[in-house]
């Protein structure tokens, strides 16, 4: 399944960032799609195919999702 991701929406990844957070907002699409860390606020940079299997949860305000 295609991921249909916006700026700014909220990713939670499976793998978490070395700083402990999950949770990311999307910063940048295309064919390499960047994301913010919402805790500590490092950007990366991860082609598509290898953002969506990580991918445990989409939603479209950071509100929607909580750190666990
Ligand atoms: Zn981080």
């Amino acid at each position: 399944m295609a991921l249909k991701l916006k700026m700014g929406d909220t990713l939670r990844l499976k793998k978490p960032h070395p700083c402990g957070g999950r949770l990311w907002t999307v910063a940048r699409l295309g064919a390499d799609i960047g994301i913010q860390c919402a805790k500590c606020g490092r950007h990366a940079l991860i082609p598509r195919s290898r953002l969506e299997p990580q991918v445990k949860e989409a939603a479209p305000q950071a509100a929607a999702l909580h750190e666990s």
